[in-house]
């Protein structure tokens, strides 16, 4: 049986792939939250959702989705950490408000992003709505859950997800949005 049942923050189906299987392995249930306004433009939202969407689908997860777009927000002088913030107190909170027994993210995967920064945030996030975090470094297996996501042929996004990041990126265009 199953146990402790967490509320998994997820910025996307690439970055769930390893977690998931991990999750698996420590025997821990959880529920896939979807919450990035952070990605832009719209159609590269729309897409690495409907990429989690047919992965959880394939594995018989649930996913929870809030599909709020916000790019003024970054286009205003959002860093890094506000991205965090928002999508991780968003997390958090829903967490708390239905029942979960902790909360964590699959950003903790990502070697490219800033894990201490987001460890800081989550454990602040703990004691603000009293649920707990759930801590793993993940990290372990980024490049064996980015290899499988290939073998699947899920769409594999070029850049993180902000519009900044996008005018910064060198890879716009092989971008697949079809
Ligand atoms: S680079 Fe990534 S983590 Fe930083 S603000 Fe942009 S989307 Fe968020």
């Amino acid at each position: 049986m199953k146990t402790n049942n967490i509320l998994l923050h997820t910025c996307c189906a690439p970055c769930l792939v390893y977690v998931h299987e991990k999750l698996d392995e420590m025997n821990v249930s959880f529920d896939t939250y979807f919450y990035n306004p952070n990605i832009h433009p719209i159609k590269e939202h729309a897409k690495r959702l409907s990429t989690l969407r047919d992965y959880t689908s394939m594995y018989n997860l649930s996913l929870i989705e809030n599909d709020e777009f916000l790019q003024e927000k970054w286009e205003n002088g959002f860093k890094c950490e506000d991205c965090y913030k928002i999508r991780l107190d968003k997390a958090a909170q829903y967490a708390k408000l239905n029942d979960y027994k902790a909360f964590s993210t699959t950003l903790l995967v990502s070697i490219y992003q800033n894990h201490d920064l987001i460890i800081n945030i989550c454990n602040e996030l703990e004691i603000k709505y009293d649920i707990e975090f759930m801590y793993h470094d993940f990290r372990e297996g980024y490049r064996k859950g980015q290899n499988k996501a290939r073998e699947l042929g899920l769409y594999r996004q070029k850049y993180c997800g902000c519009i900044n990041s996008y005018n910064s990126s060198n890879f716009k265009e092989k971008i697949n949005w079809d």
